[in-house]
C-alpha cells in the first residue's frame, strides 16, 4: 500500500491509540471537515448503556471497570451502524477495533461491501501523560466540545465557549483507577493491532504529544491522500 488508492469505495480510516490520545477529537475534526462519519464504539456502547438494552446491561459493569466489551457485541453493533446510509461517504474509526479479533471481522464486513482499510493512523503518546490527561476531561453535554480542568478550561465556568450551553459531562470511566485499567486492556489486547495494521502496508504514525494544531495537519494529510 503506497497510500494512492485503487478503488472508489468509500474510504475508510481507523484511528488507533491508548485512551486518552485524541481519538475522538481528531475524528470530530475529519467529520466536518470531510464529511466523513465518525463511528465511535464508545459512543454507540454508551448509548447502549443509557437505552437499557440486553447489549447495554451486558456492557455496563465491564465499562465502568474499564475493562474490553466482548468482541460478539462490539462487533454486532459496529456490523448494524456500518450498514446505515450515512455511512456510505466514509467512515472513521474510533476505538474499533480493539482486538485482532476485531479486526479480523472488520476485515471481513469490509470486504463484504467492496471496500478496504485505507489506513490505520497510530496516534503516539506518552502513556503517564495519559492518565493526567484523561482524570481531567470533561464534555460539554450541548455540542460536544472537550475541556480539561488544567489544559481547557472554559472562559466562564460551567458554560461552553461553544454554544453557550452549562451542561459539562464527566464519563464514568475518566478516573484515575478506570483509566489504569483502560490502559492496560490497551497493551495487552489493542497493541497488537500496530502490527497487524503494519502488515497489510496500511499502519501511518502520529505524534500526538505535541501542538493539537499540528497533530491535526499531519492527520489531515494522511486523510487527503486517501480520499477519493
Ligand atoms: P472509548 O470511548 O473508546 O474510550 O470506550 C469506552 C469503553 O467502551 C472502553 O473502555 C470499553 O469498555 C468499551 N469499548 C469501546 N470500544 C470497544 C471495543 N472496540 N471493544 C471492546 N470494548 C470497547
Amino acid at each position: 500500500m503506497d497510500g494512492s488508492r485503487i478503488t472508489q469505495a468509500p474510504p475508510v480510516l481507523i484511528l488507533l491509540g491508548p485512551p486518552g490520545a485524541g481519538k475522538g477529537t481528531q475524528a470530530r475534526m475529519l467529520e466536518e471537515r470531510f464529511g466523513l462519519v465518525q463511528l465511535s464504539t464508545g459512543d454507540l456502547l454508551r448509548a447502549a448503556v443509557a437505552s437499557g438494552s440486553e447489549a447495554g446491561k451486558a456492557a455496563k459493569a465491564v465499562m465502568e471497570a474499564g475493562d474490553l466489551v466482548g468482541d460478539d457485541i462490539v462487533i454486532a453493533i459496529l456490523r448494524d451502524r456500518l450498514a446505515q446510509p450515512d455511512c456510505g461517504n466514509g467512515v472513521i474509526l474510533d476505538g474499533f477495533p480493539r482486538t485482532t479479533a476485531q479486526a479480523e471481522a472488520l476485515d471481513q464486513m469490509l470486504s463484504e461491501s467492496g471496500q478496504q482499510i485505507d489506513a490505520a493512523v497510530l496516534l503516539e503518546v506518552d502513556d503517564v501523560k495519559m492518565v493526567v490527561r484523561i482524570a481531567g476531561r470533561f464534555t460539554c453535554g450541548g455540542c460536544g466540545e472537550g475541556y480539561h480542568d488544567t489544559f481547557k478550561t472554559p472562559k466562564v465556568a460551567d458554560t461552553c465557549d461553544c454554544c453557550g450551553a452549562r451542561k459539562m459531562t464527566r464519563r464514568a470511566d475518566d478516573n484515575a483507577s478506570t483509566v489504569m485499567s483502560r490502559l492496560d486492556a490497551y497493551h495487552e489486547q489493542t497493541s497488537p493491532l500496530v502490527a497487524y495494521y503494519t502488515d497489510k502496508g496500511a499502519l501511518r504514525r502520529v505524534d500526538a504529544m505535541g501542538r493539537i494544531e499540528d497533530i491535526q495537519k499531519a492527520i489531515v494529510t494522511l486523510t487527503e491522500r486517501v480520499m477519493p
